[in-house]
């Protein structure tokens, strides 16, 4: 009788306990697109377990390799619009390992991979491919914090679609869990679940290499105008080596390229630089064609050379007959935090909160809610 009233008591408090520890324990997943092929993928691993889009297990010989055919992807002799591959520690697609679940999808004319994964577990991956753990620990500890800003931010803009991330400079560079180690997981586990929050939304934490001096607002690279991506000051990334750069080309290449991007300038005789804006960069060139001047805005004239080619649209122009000699400063589009400009901060003895807070004014950190 003493025990069965014991019980009574200490039951609902157990089932109580349980329901508060499920309620934490919801750690958030993101879902990167890591892998567009148009033929076939290459899987490997320790104990992969395999399931179709009906959930159904499939048996599968590992090392295998899944291709598109008509109707889905074909894998392990059974062809699926879907398949699901899991294991206790990494999936080697190409001989990559990513953490998590791959999914393979059909897409086109050939096959998407997409890695869902716990959120903190892709940052400590990400950490080496966007800069080096190498760098002092508070310049690290702010990249985990914008990375996780990012992701979350396009988690929720994409919600419902088949992933949230592309693993490209198009969103985040991440090349799955073969470089992680143990300084990028110590700056994740350090900023565990912290985003940075402006008027109670987490914010859309643009980063890039290097400002050159000045980082740029949001509204004169994409047209809005965003309160804590307005540009500011940034003297720190000046004395890296990356800051300063020298592009030569020709006026052909520059024209192909243009055309390959849909303009139709006609046969280019000279570039102008066009006014600069307020950050420093150029807001357009000036561009004299056999058809007369035509002008294009510098961030199209940018992603139509080419993101990598032509570093930042901060440079000048010299022009020897049909060769185009630009020389710039900076990389990237210069809005939010500067990758070079936190590291020398952190060296200077800067916080990772006082590094957020000058690249984002205005803005407050604040733990995610599970
Ligand atoms: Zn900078």
């Amino acid at each position: 009788m003493k025990i069965n009233r014991l019980l009574l008591f200490v039951v609902p408090l157990l089932l109580a306990a349980a329901v508060m520890v499920s309620a934490a324990y919801r750690p958030e997943t993101v879902r990167v697109a890591v892998l567009r092929t148009q033929d076939e993928v290459r899987i490997d691993g320790e104990g992969l377990l395999v399931s179709d889009e009906d959930g159904d297990a499939v048996s599968v010989d590992f090392p295998s390799v899944a291709r598109r055919v008509a109707g889905g992807v074909h894998l392990g002799g059974g062809t699926s619009r879907k398949f699901t591959v899991s294991s206790p520690s990494v999936v080697r697609i190409n001989g990559r390992g990513y953490r998590g679940v791959i999914e393979l999808h059909p897409f086109d004319k050939g096959i998407l991979v997409v890695n869902e994964l716990p959120l903190e577990e892709y940052l400590v991956g990400l950490i080496n491919c966007e800069i080096s753990s190498l760098w002092p620990a508070e310049a690290v500890k702010a990249q985990a914090v914008i990375a996780r800003s990012y992701a979350i931010y396009q988690k929720d803009s994409r919600r419902g679609a088949l992933y949230h991330l592309e693993s490209s400079v198009m969103d985040q560079v991440y090349n799955g869990a073969d470089i992680e180690d143990s300084r990028a997981a110590r700056a994740v586990r350090e900023t565990a679940g912290e985003v940075l929050v402006h008027a109670s939304s987490v914010i859309q934490a643009f980063y890039h290499a290097n400002c050159g001096g000045h980082t740029e607002a949001a509204g004169n690279v994409w047209g809005a105008d965003i309160p804590y991506l307005q540009g500011v000051e940034c003297d720190y990334c000046l004395a890296s080596p990356s800051t300063r750069w020298e592009l030569r080309l020709g006026l052909r290449k520059i024209e192909s390229q243009l055309r390959s991007a849909g303009y139709q300038f006609g046969s280019i005789r000279e570039i102008r630089c066009g006014k600069t804006n307020g950050s420093g960069r150029l807001q357009s060139l000036t561009l004299v064609t056999s058809k007369g001047e035509a002008r294009i805005s510098a961030v199209n004239f940018r992603k139509s050379v080419g993101y990598a080619v032509l570093k930042s649209t901060n440079f000048s122009i010299r022009q020897k007959g049909d060769e185009v000699t630009f020389t710039g400063v900076g990389n990237g589009h210069g809005v939010g935090l500067c990758q070079w400009g936190a590291k020398q901060r952190a060296a200077d003895g800067f916080s990772y909160r006082e590094i957020l807070g000058y690249y984002y004014p205005g803005t407050r950190l604040e733990r995610l809610k599970n």
